[in-house]
C-alpha cells in the first residue's frame, strides 16, 4: 500500500502545487473562505468523494467510504483561512489580495487534505475504513473547529488527524510530539474601579492606576510561587488603558491579557486563582473590580495510539532520520483541541523549511515554504489513515 500511495502522490505533485499556488494567490480571511471552499468542494467531487458544503458556513466535509465493517469514521482535519498581513515575498504566485496573506500555511494544509483525498479515493477498493475530510474555516480566530463540531463534523468519528506546517523543520521531514503539542489559551479582561481626585491629594481618591500596577505585579510574582513549576503557565497583560490627565487620579483602568497553560489541572484552576489575587489586592486598597475570564481553546493533547499510527506511517515512509520526536510543546494555541473533546487524535508538524534560503516564521510577511513538503504531507496522512484502520 505504501508504494502505491507514494507513486500516486508523486504523480499528483504538479497538480497539487498548482492547487496550492491558487490558494496562495487567492487568500481569504477567517469566516470568509467562500471561494476556497467552493474550490475544495469542486476538487473533492471530481475524485468521487461525497461532499457536504456550507458546514460551519464556509467549511466543507468530504466523505470517502472504505471497505471496512466499521461504520465509524477517521477524520482528517485541515484549515483554510488566511491572515490580515500584507505579503512581502517576491513569489510569482504571491497574494493578489491587498493585506491578506496565507502566512500560516493553511493553503498548504488545504492542499494536503485534498491530495490525501485524491490518493485515498484511488485506493477505495482496498481502503480498510471510512475517512472523513474536514476543511475547516476560521482557525486563526479559534472559532472554526467549534462551528464544525456544532454542525456534526465529529458524528461517529473515532479518531482524528491534523497537521501544521513548521518552517524550522526541513521539508521532507515531519515532527511528532508525544503528549501536549500546544497550550490552552484564554483571554483575560480586568477592570479596576477606583475613585477620581486631584493628583496632589491621593488620600482623597482611590488610584486605579497604582492598584492596577499592584495587581499586575502580584499576578506575575504569585504565578511563580503558587503553581507547580513543572506545569508551565504564562500570563501576559498586553494592553492597559486608563487615566485622563497627568494631574488627575484615574478612576478606571482596563487590563487585557492572555493566559497560556499546558496541564488540564492548571487550566481548570486559573480563573479562580486570578480572581482571588485581583479581589485581594482591590479589597486591600478599597477598589472595586470586574473580571471577565473567557475560555479560549484547550491544550492539544496527542493521543498515544493515534500518535503511534502517525509515527509508524512516517517512519516507514521516510525513515527514522526524517521523523523528529519533538522534545517540547508550544505555548501557541490551536483549535484542533476542540475536536479532541469528541475523539482521540494526533496533530503532527509538517516540515516546510528551505535548505538553500532563509526561513521566516509563521505569520511573517515573508513566510514561504519548500513545496516538496506537500507530497510528504499527503503520503504521511494517507498512509497513517490506512494504518489507523489496521490498528489492533
Ligand atoms: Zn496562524
Ligand atoms: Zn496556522
Amino acid at each position: 500500500m505504501l508504494s502505491q500511495i507514494k507513486d500516486l502522490a508523486e504523480q499528483l505533485a504538479p497538480r497539487l502545487i498548482e492547487i496550492r499556488r491558487h490558494f496562495h494567490s487567492h487568500p481569504e480571511l477567517s469566516g470568509e473562505e467562500y471561494q476556497t471552499a467552493a474550490y475544495v468542494a469542486g476538487v473533492l467531487s471530481s475524485c468521487g468523494v461525497h461532499v457536504r458544503e456550507g458546514v460551519a458556513k464556509t467549511g466543507v466535509i468530504g466523505e470517502l467510504v472504505g471497505q471496512g465493517e466499521d461504520d465509524g469514521w477517521l477524520a482528517i482535519r485541515t484549515d483554510m483561512d488566511a491572515l490580515p498581513i500584507a505579503e512581502r515575498t517576491d513569489l510569482e504566485y504571491a497574494s493578489q489580495k491587498a493585506d491578506v496573506m496565507h502566512a500560516c500555511g493553511h493553503d498548504v494544509h488545504a492542499t494536503v487534505g485534498l491530495g490525501t483525498a485524491m490518493v485515498l479515493s484511488q485506493l477505495k477498493e482496498t481502503l480498510p475504513g471510512n475517512v472523513r475530510f474536514l476543511f475547516q474555516p476560521a482557525e486563526e480566530i479559534a472559532q472554526g473547529a467549534g462551528w464544525m463540531v456544532k454542525d456534526g463534523a465529529m458524528e461517529k468519528v473515532k479518531g482524528i488527524f491534523g497537521l501544521h506546517v513548521f518552517p524550522t523543520i526541513p521539508a521532507g521531514s515531519v515532527g511528532i510530539r508525544h503528549g501536549a503539542l500546544t497550550a490552552a489559551a484564554d483571554d483575560l479582561e480586568i477592570i479596576i474601579q477606583g475613585e477620581s481626585g486631584h493628583g496632589a491629594r491621593p488620600h482623597q481618591a482611590i488610584d486605579a492606576i497604582w492598584i492596577a500596577s499592584q495587581v499586575i505585579t502580584t499576578l506575575q510574582q504569585a504565578i511563580s510561587r503558587t503553581h507547580n513549576p513543572l506545569r508551565p503557565v504564562v500570563l501576559t497583560i498586553g494592553q492597559i488603558t486608563g487615566g485622563r490627565a497627568p494631574n488627575v487620579i484615574a478612576d478606571t483602568v482596563k487590563l487585557l491579557g492572555t493566559v497560556r497553560s499546558l496541564h488540564p489541572d492548571t487550566h481548570a484552576e486559573l480563573p479562580g486563582w486570578i480572581e482571588q489575587i485581583v479581589a485581594g489586592v482591590c479589597q486591600m486598597y478599597g477598589a472595586k473590580y470586574h473580571l471577565n475570564y473567557r475560555r479560549g481553546v484547550p491544550s492539544v493533547q496527542n493521543d498515544p495510539i493515534m500518535n503511534q499510527a502517525l509515527e509508524s506511517a512516517a517512519v516507514e515512509a521516510w525513515g527514522s532520520d526524517r521523523v523528529q520526536i519533538l522534545p517540547e510543546p508550544s505555548l501557541g494555541a490551536e483549535d484542533f483541541s476542540l475536536y479532541l473533546e469528541h475523539a482521540p487524535g494526533s496533530m503532527f508538524r509538517l516540515g516546510v523549511g528551505h535548505r538553500d534560503k532563509p526561513n521566516y516564521p509563521l505569520h511573517h510577511p515573508q513566510f514561504s515554504i519548500d513545496e516538496s513538503a506537500i507530497v510528504t504531507g499527503v503520503v504521511t496522512l494517507a498512509y497513517a489513515a490506512c494504518k489507523y484502520w489496521q490498528l489492533p
